[in-house]
């Protein structure tokens, strides 16, 4: 069996497809739940499932830290070891090692840093990302890369974008060829239209099955972003698969669609389902809030998840405000259902020619707020 990408339907810049892996197929625009630690907190992998995820993203800065990938790879490899069969993408490192080590150390080599868990020494570079990778047994790896926090100066954008590219060469090289399993480049260089473009030249030279647009998402802000997903994608090829790490809440994931954007993912619904905060199709809503004491009324009417067609928002106060382990497991799965929801729904649109009414609809709703309390 092959793995691939076919672009079945484009309207406007929005695109819908399939990418075929050994695994499955990955319908896109996709999200992507965060399995950071070999699970998606507070959900059975059936459950992901059931939600309509067709493939989870693992961090490869955790798992090397805990337990560590040459023992995963023992047990089995993550799929196995986590009992998730579909799909697996992990991150390259390269991000987490900036954004929660220690003491870290750049050069050109790669990085070393102290884990943030017991301050053990380590070394992470292009060819140890994708070892750790295939001990993982990732089935879309990603290139390691170097992420500069923005904003930074144009010089610092430079010179860490031309970094990253040497680094996706040697990543090309230290993954080689490994049939079933593909190898995404990520685009660097911030905010920068020429730097974007000579990021996306040097990565389609060395080529790859996917590209990244990275170094977003990193506290630019929803505008900024926006503007250089306006000129970044086309960067791309056409036919490859494109994605959005870290992205986001869901009107910048509809956005970044309405934009080229094929795949992303975010801690977001699983994080905010662990602090009572849902969201709907009429925006965010805080279960904290007292207004839900007595309401008998689900969550959203609409949504056929577990978490809205099985108990109240009376109930989903109580537990968020008891801190009851169950309020972080029934709002995460709402809020994994949602996300999936709006994915099927602008996969469907983009088919069918009407993104554009999708997009309005969606904004439509949002803007309502939330029912009116009793
Ligand atoms: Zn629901």
């Amino acid at each position: 069996m092959t793995t691939g990408f076919t672009l079945k339907a484009t309207d406007g810049r929005a695109r819908t497809g399939v990418i075929s892996t050994t695994r499955g197929e990955i319908r896109t625009p996709a999200f992507m739940p965060v399995g950071t630690a070999a699970t998606v907190k507070g959900m059975m992998p059936e459950s992901v499932a059931a939600t309509g995820a067709d493939i989870l993203l693992g961090n490869t800065y955790h798992l090397m830290l805990r337990p560590g990938a040459e023992r995963v790879a023992r047990l089995g490899g993550l799929h196995r070891f986590m009992n998730w069969d579909k799909p697996i993408l992990t991150d390259s490192g390269g991000f987490q090692v900036m954004s929660l080590s220690e003491l870290r150390k750049l050069t050109e080599k790669g990085v070393t840093f102290r884990s943030h868990v017991d301050g053990t020494k380590y070394e992470l570079t292009p060819e140890r990302s994708m070892e750790i990778q295939r001990l993982l047994g990732s089935d879309i790896v990603m290139a390691f890369d170097e992420c500069p926090a923005l904003p930074a100066d144009r010089t610092r954008l430079e010179e860490s974008m031309r970094l990253s590219m040497r680094w996706a060469l040697r990543s090309r090289e230290a993954f080689g060829d490994r049939p079933g399993h593909m190898l995404f480049g990520i685009m660097q260089g911030g905010l920068e239209r020429d730097l974007r473009e000579e990021s996306a030249k040097a990565l389609t030279e060395i080529g790859f099955d996917g590209y990244a647009v990275g170094g977003l998402a990193v506290g630019e802000g929803q505008e900024a972003m926006f503007a250089c997903l306006d000129f970044a994608p086309e960067f791309l090829p056409q036919d490859k698969p494109r994605y959005l790490m870290g992205v986001g809440k869901p009107a910048d994931i509809v956005g970044a669609v309405a934009r080229g954007i094929d795949m992303m993912d975010c801690v977001l619904p699983s994080r905010s389902g662990r602090t009572g905060q849902a969201w709907t199709r009429r925006g965010q809503v805080n279960l904290r809030n007292a207004r839900h004491a007595e309401d008998p009324r689900p969550l959203d009417e609409a949504c056929s998840c577990p978490c809205c067609t099985g108990y109240s928002r009376a109930y989903l106060h109580h537990v968020v405000r008891a801190k009851e382990m169950i309020a972080g497991m029934l709002l995460t799965w709402h809020n994994l259902h949602y996300y999936q929801e709006l994915m099927a729904g602008m996969r469907a649109a983009i088919g069918e020619g009407r993104f554009a009414a999708f997009e309005a609809d969606f904004h439509a709703g949002v803007a309502l707020g939330d029912i009116e309390p009793l």
